[in-house]
């Protein structure tokens, strides 16, 4: 007779140390280098974290460890905080933004949809990372809505510059959310609201819509500040935006749309608070063409920043100014943009591009804004590795999958 299980040794049951560059348990800020001991107390149990910290220390306090270099990072996972899944079936192409809409984002329109959302939601889900996902297609919703392998928040996105159809395109919208909101489930996806961006939508439509999602408790986000032509649009009324529009949506004028004459020193950020949507804290989404001005006004109402690092450089849309918005105590997120301007759905992608786009910053405050800015954008627990935790391999970010 033989035993038809293998031997349990001794050597299984020793602790595991795995040392990296970088590790960052969800709490405080991430240490370089790092480690983390994993042990279990026999072969039936559940590897279980035991301690995290600087390596030389657990080495001193774990002598009979065995170490395994687990490479650049241990964290656990990163969220993209800003997609488009449905346009996951696209090309991607990197092309001047006024360039990138006709050729790229309308040239493939037959490829967005529910066949894309479907297959970039296999991805996430595959990889692990809560999406915050920007939703046009109600079918997308419907489908994305009850899966159980996606966390995250899917913004139903809603466009309309003008003003005199704003209460009627809100009484849909509403119906529609209200809709959406009977297919969640508790601990899953959630519902949000998307107004597009602060041009493509009326200065009443975009109150009623963030009224409504206040007092609802449903998170927004809106596309803001991404082109520089933003900052001429909101100044002159003019510049390249107004002319790539197409006029048949819109009224005759910018001002229109906006409820008020541009100003000179006029931005996106100061219409919004002005016009009272600041204060309900949307996230706002890329950020790239804003003032000092609008970094404290951003500050001050407490909202949540994400940023696209690769889809602005590739759009040639500008350098998010990371560091100021870190130093006003902005919260930061990353996200991918749609993979038609951001190239892949991985936020560690994005991450490994944010460290070549920002050499200056410490990748750590980088790391900690993929993991912990992601979670808070999309109203999740902060992911931790903690003492008396179960262990996951998906910590260590170098393993091949
Ligand atoms: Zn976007």
């Amino acid at each position: 007779m033989t035993d038809p299980q293998p031997a349990q040794t001794s050597a299984d049951l020793f602790p595991i140390l795995y040392t990296a560059g970088t590790l960052f348990t969800g709490l405080g800020g991430a240490q370089s280098p790092g480690g983390v001991i994993v042990s279990r107390g026999s072969l039936a149990s559940k590897p279980a974290v035991a301690a995290t910290g600087h390596p030389d220390l657990l080495r001193q306090n774990y002598p009979q460890a065995r170490e395994v270099d687990a490479g650049d990072i241990i964290s656990p996972l990163p969220a993209n905080a800003h997609t488009h899944l449905d346009m996951s079936a696209y090309r991607f192409q990197a092309l001047p933004y006024f360039r990138w809409i006709p050729e790229v984002a309308v040239a493939q329109q037959a490829q967005r949809g529910l066949a894309g959302a479907l297959a970039g939601a296999e991805t996430l889900a595959r990889l692990g990372q809560p999406v915050g996902d920007i939703v046009w297609d109600p079918a997308v919703m419907e489908a994305l809505l009850p899966r159980e392998d996606l966390s995250g928040v899917l913004y139903f996105e809603v466009l309309g510059p003008r003003p005199e159809q704003a209460q009627e395109r809100f009484a849909r919208f509403r119906e529609q959310i209200e809709g959406f909101r009977r297919l969640e489930r508790p601990g899953g996806l959630r519902v949000g609201v998307s107004p597009h961006a602060t041009y493509t939508v009326s200065a009443p439509l975009l109150q009623l819509v963030t009224e409504y999602a206040a007092g609802e408790g449903l998170p927004v986000q809106i596309h803001t500040a991404e082109h520089p032509g933003e900052l001429e649009l909101y100044a002159t009324g003019a510049g390249p935006i107004w002319e790539h529009r197409l006029p048949a949506l819109y009224p005759a004028t910018f001002a229109e749309v906006m409820g008020r004459p541009p100003e000179p020193d006029l931005t996106p950020v100061r219409y919004l608070d002005e016009l009272g949507v600041l204060r309900h804290r949307p996230t706002l989404v890329h950020m790239v063409n804003v003032t000092a001005e609008d970094i404290r006004r951003v500050a001050e109402a407490g909202c949540a920043v994400v940023s696209c690092p690769r889809s602005n450089a590739n759009l040639e849309c500008g350098r998010f100014p990371l560091a100021e918005f870190l130093a006003a105590g902005v919260e930061v997120a990353l996200g991918t943009d749609s993979v038609a301007s951001g190239e892949t759905l991985d936020i560690r992608d994005e991450l490994a591009f944010a460290r070549e786009r920002y050499p200056e910053m410490d990748p750590r405050v980088l790391l900690r804004a993929a993991v912990k800015g992601g979670a808070r954008v999309l109203g999740l627990p902060v992911p931790q590795i903690r003492r008396g935790e179960p262990w996951r391999d998906e910590y260590l970010w170098s393993r091949s999958d």
